[in-house]
């Protein structure tokens, strides 16, 4: 009965229960997070805690003589992936209690983190110094050890590639208890092998990413178009132009087949006398997706100066358009003036809270995925999704796919290094629909056009399928080579649909 009520009024329930509890929540992480890097203790202590993990890795070794492949200890409704891997509950489980960042080096342009650092953390670091990471995954609760192991991306993309990109080094443990560190110069099979890798070589315990100058602003431009055809070609022209002459941030909305509205942001200083500035992510601002849709109602492009962390953080307060789903009602005035700086629920929390049948709604009726298209297959992408999904807005990031004399899981093919993401949230508009029967057929798409699917969304593909998308030669190669066959377990049974619980 209770859990029937909390079904139907989900958007009540967070209301009245999950927010204040999110609030709570993040203000311990906060408080914990910032006295950390105040005190300054994580780099004396990081040693330690990486003997730790070591220790932990060899205890498994001598209780169970290597039997049971490990995994980390976190919980699975702590991940942001929408569903909860079953080798949690079977595979011998390894706390990485690792949260900090470890160092800022101006000089080299780097910053040193440990892998629970998470993007929110980074940005507040690194903003008020003037630099930030040359690529910021979106929602704050994001981790450095789960983009690097999984995937990454953001408007930046274009320019710097997937988060994997702008790494310039690791460190791990591997099976054997030993901690291996990595770059291009330094034992580059491993490195080139760890993104993508989702843990299946050992622990992350530290990362070293690149960081490049910030300013205080973006200055955002917003373009409508209502021609499919014209706003694909800007959108291709924009993310291609060379490196010193492409926006810093490019990103498109598609609100229908042929409208969308396409993002040109670039650094700057400061807010010019007379123009807007534009503090997006106030509590009492319209979600803001629902802002961009206003530039293509009014029929009328538009620009405006966005604080540097609102913009990054553009899409946490809605998840996207997600929220909608959650909250009904979250985005109405009367909502956002009085409790609106509640929002957002943590995704942590909302997991926590949902009832088998919130979950089995979820599996039957909403499609969550990101695939990495190359931008000349775009055009007919959407015009598939349009046939089998045909639910909009979509979410459209160019990101650049660099290739490497070592190639590793995700590579492009010969002359295709421009790629978008397109990102589905929401309940296809189809009739029928059937979950699996359409991710299948998408997920055949995009390996016939050489694409890859995001891996913290469900994967219907079969092993076979899989390992034609997704290179295995160097994975396959360096498991072998560190001893990490039967100690981890493959990407494969930790990704697929069928690994995956509620
Ligand atoms: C609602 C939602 C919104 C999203 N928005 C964005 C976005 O805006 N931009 C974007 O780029 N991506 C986005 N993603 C995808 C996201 O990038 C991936 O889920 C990513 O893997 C990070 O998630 P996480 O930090 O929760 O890591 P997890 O899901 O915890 O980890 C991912 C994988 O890495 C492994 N792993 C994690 N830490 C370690 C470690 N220390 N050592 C070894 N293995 C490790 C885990 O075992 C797991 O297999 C989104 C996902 C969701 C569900």
């Amino acid at each position: 009965m209770l859990l029937d009520l909390i079904t139907r009024y989900r958007g009540v329930f967070v209301t009245l229960f999950v927010l204040p509890l999110s609030l709570l929540f993040k203000g311990y992480m906060g408080a914990r997070n910032r006295l950390a890097f105040w005190l300054d203790s994580a780099p004396g202590k990081h040693g330690q805690k990486v003997v730790r993990v070591q220790a932990q890795v060899r205890d498994w070794k001598a209780r169970t003589g290597g039997a049971v492949p490990m995994c980390t200890a976190r919980p699975g409704w702590q991940a942001m992936s929408l569903k909860q891997g079953n080798y949690k509950k079977t595979h011998y489980r390894v706390r990485i209690n690792l949260p900090d960042i470890l160092e800022i080096d101006e000089r080299k342009r780097t910053v040193r983190v440990e892998p629970m650092v998470t993007m929110g953390q980074i940005t507040a670091a690194l903003n008020p110094l003037g630099w930030t990471l040359a690529v910021v995954p979106e929602l704050d609760a994001l981790t450095v050890g789960g983009l690097v192991n999984g995937f990454g991306i953001e408007s930046s993309s274009h320019k710097y590639g997937l988060f994997q990109h702008i790494c310039e080094g690791f460190q791990i443990v591997t099976a054997d208890g030993a901690c291996v560190r990595c770059s291009r110069e330094r034992n580059p099979q491993l490195f080139h092998a760890i993104p993508w890798s989702h843990g299946s070589l050992g622990f992350l315990v530290e990362a070293e990413l690149r960081i490049v100058p910030a300013k205080k602003y973006v200055h955002l431009t917003y373009l409508p178009y209502r021609s499919k055809t014209a706003f694909l070609r800007r959108f291709a022209e924009e993310s291609s132009k060379p490196f010193e002459q492409a926006a810093d941030f490019i990103e498109g909305l598609m609100f229908s087949d042929d409208t969308g509205v396409l993002m040109l942001g670039n650094f700057s200083d400061q807010v010019p006398r007379g123009k807007r500035r534009n503090a997006i992510n106030r509590f009492w601002k319209p979600w803001f997706y629902e802002h961009v849709r206003s530039f293509l109602r009014q029929g009328q492009g538009g620009e405006e100066w966005i604080p540097l962390r609102h913009y990054y953080h553009r899409h946490t307060r809605s998840f996207f358009w997600e929220m909608q789903q959650i909250i009904p009602f979250g985005n109405h005035p009367l909502f956002r003036y009085l409790l609106g700086w509640m929002s957002p629920p943590e995704i942590s929390l909302l997991k926590l809270t949902e009832t088998r049948k919130i979950h089995e709604l979820y599996d039957k009726y909403h499609m969550d995925q990101d695939f990495l298209i190359p931008m000349s297959a775009l055009e007919s992408f959407l015009s598939f999704l349009r046939r089998e999904v045909s639910f909009y807005p979509l979410w459209l990031c160019p990101a650049r796919i660099f290739d490497a004399p070592l190639r590793g899981f995700v590579h492009p093919a010969p002359g295709e290094e421009m790629f978008v993401d397109v990102g589905i949230y929401g309940e296809p508009q189809v009739v029928p629909y059937h979950a699996e029967t359409t991710t299948r057929k998408l997920e055949a798409f995009v390996r016939r056009v050489r694409g890859f699917q995001a891996l913290y969304a469900d994967t219907y593909q079969t092993r076979e399928e899989f390992r034609q998308m997704f290179d295995h030669t160097l994975l396959d190669r360096e498991r072998v080579r560190t001893g990490a066959v039967g100690a981890f377990p493959e990407p494969y049974d930790k990704v697929s649909r069928k690994a995956r619980a509620y």
